[in-house]
C-alpha cells in the first residue's frame, strides 16, 4: 500500500510550518523562509500572502539586501490574538494577558489564603475560572482572539496530556486540569511546571540556548533550556532540582525523601531559619515581601536568616551549574524579591564550589512575571503549530 497526501493537506502543513517559522523570528523574509524549509520561493511567496490576508503576518519594511534585491521583512502580527498566562503559586496567583508578541497588556495578582482544607482541585479550578474571565473582560478587539491560555503549575505535569501527575505543597495528584477547563472556555489551554514556563519565557526574550530557571517559593523546581529546546525528560518530569539531595540526613520533605534542596532554599526554609533564632513567621502572600523589608531595617534575625538560605541557594545552584554548565541561570519565583540580601552569599557560595567554568556563570534575577509571561508563550507557541489555518 502507498502512503499519498492530499495537495491541500501539503499545503496546510507547509502554511503551518511557514507561519511557525514567522512566529519564532522577530523578522524575517520569503527568501529566508524559501531557504530555511526547502519550499519554492512562489510557493512561500503564495502562502505568506494568504497569511497577510489573514492577519496573522504583516510585511515591516525592506531588510538589508544580500546581492539582489532589497528582501521585504515579515513578521507575526503582535495584533492577530491575545494569550492569558497564569503562574499558580502556593499563597498566590500572577495572571497576565499578552499580545501575540508577549507585550504584557494587563496584569493582576490574586492572594491566596493558606489553608490546607482548600487545596482541592474544584478549589483551584474556580479560581482559575475567575482569574480567566477577569484577565479577558477587557481584551482588546482581533482577528483571532484568544490565542491561547497557558497555565502554570508548581510541581509535576503531563504537559502533553494536560494532566497534573503532582502537585506537592498543594496536595493535588492525577487531575486532567485541560480538560476541565475545556469544559469552561473554548480555548487552547496549556498546562506546564511553573519552571518550565520560566526558562520558556527567558529563551523566547533572549534566545540564549542554554539556560536554567530556578523558580524559587514556597517550593524550588528549574526549568531548562538545552540547545533552544525545554528538556523534559523520559517522563517530561525533568529539572526536579528542589528535590535532589543536599543533606544526607536532612529534614523530612513535602515529597517524602528526607533533605532535599527545597526544604533549605525556599519560603519554608526562611520561616524554619527564622525559627532558630526565635522569630515566629507564617508563610503568606506577603511573607517574603515582609521578612525583605525587616532584614533591610537592620533586623539581625532576618538577615541571618536570609543568609543562611543563600548560602543553601548558593549549595543547590552550584550543583545544577556542575550538571548543566549552562550559559546563564535565573533565579525567579517569590525567593528573588530577596536579591540585595541573597544574591552576594549565592555568588559567594558558588565561587567557593563550582569548578572554574561555572564560577563565573551569570546569576540574573528574573522578572516577577517571567513565569506568566512563559506559560502564555508555550501557549502561543502550541497554537501556532496547530491553528486550523483556513485554505484557499
Ligand atoms: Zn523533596
Amino acid at each position: 500500500m502507498y502512503r499519498t497526501v492530499d495537495a491541500s493537506v501539503m499545503r496546510q502543513v507547509n502554511k503551518q510550518t511557514v507561519l511557525s517559522l514567522i512566529y519564532q523570528k522577530s523578522a524575517t523574509s520569503r527568501v529566508a523562509i524559501s531557504e530555511e524549509t526547502g519550499l519554492n520561493r512562489a510557493t512561500v511567496s503564495s502562502l505568506v500572502d494568504e497569511l497577510i490576508a489573514e492577519q496573522f503576518v504583516e510585511e515591516i519594511g525592506l531588510g538589508n539586501s544580500t546581492g539582489g534585491r532589497k528582501p521585504i521583512l515579515l513578521r507575526f502580527n503582535a495584533r492577530a490574538g491575545y494569550a492569558v498566562g497564569i503562574d499558580v503559586q502556593i499563597t498566590h496567583l500572577t495572571s497576565v494577558l499578552t499580545n501575540a508578541a508577549r507585550d504584557v497588556i494587563h496584569y493582576q495578582r490574586l492572594e491566596l489564603e493558606a489553608n490546607q482544607e482548600h487545596y482541592t482541585a474544584d478549589w483551584l479550578l474556580a479560581i482559575l475560572r475567575q482569574e480567566i474571565q477577569a484577565v479577558i473582560a477587557d481584551m482588546p478587539t482581533s482577528p483571532h482572539g484568544v490565542l491561547g491560555v497557558g497555565i502554570a503549575l508548581p510541581g509535576l505535569v503531563h504537559h502533553i496530556a494536560g494532566n497534573v501527575i503532582y502537585l506537592p505543597n498543594l496536595g493535588l495528584t492525577d487531575w486532567a486540569i485541560v480538560d476541565e477547563l475545556s469544559r469552561w472556555f473554548p480555548y487552547n489551554f496549556v498546562v506546564d511546571n511553573d519552571a518550565n514556563c520560566g526558562a520558556w519565557s527567558e529563551y523566547l526574550s533572549r534566545r540564549i540556548n542554554n539556560l536554567v530557571f530556578v523558580n524559587a517559593g514556597v517550593g524550588v523546581g528549574s526549568g531548562i533550556i538545552i540547545n533552544g529546546a525545554l528538556y523534559r525528560g523520559r517522563d517530561g518530569i525533568a529539572g526536579e532540582a528542589g528535590h535532589t539531595t543536599i543533606a544526607a540526613n536532612g529534614l523530612l520533605c513535602s515529597c517524602g525523601n528526607y533533605g532535599c534542596w527545597e526544604e533549605y532554599a525556599s519560603e519554608r526554609a526562611l520561616a524554619r531559619y527564622l525559627k532558630e533564632f526565635s522569630v515566629q513567621a507564617e508563610i503568606g502572600p506577603h511573607f517574603l515581601t515582609d521578612s525583605v523589608r525587616l532584614a533591610q531595617s537592620g533586623d539581625p534575625a532576618y538577615r541571618q536568616a536570609f543568609q543562611k538560605l543563600g548560602e543553601s541557594l548558593g549549595i543547590g545552584l552550584s550543583n545544577v551549574l556542575q550538571v548543566l554548565n549552562p550559559e546563564i541561570a535565573y533565579l525567579g519565583g517569590t525567593v528573588a524579591e530577596a536579591q540585595s540580601l541573597v544574591l552576594s552569599e549565592i555568588q559567594r557560595v558558588i565561587r567557593h564550589r563550582s569548578m572554574d567554568a561555572n564560577k563565573g556563570t551569570p546569576i540574573v534575577i528574573a522578572e516577577p512575571t517571567a513565569v506568566a509571561l512563559g506559560a502564555a508563550g508555550l501557549a502561543i507557541s502550541q497554537t501556532v503549530r496547530m491553528l486550523p489555518v483556513p485554505t484557499t
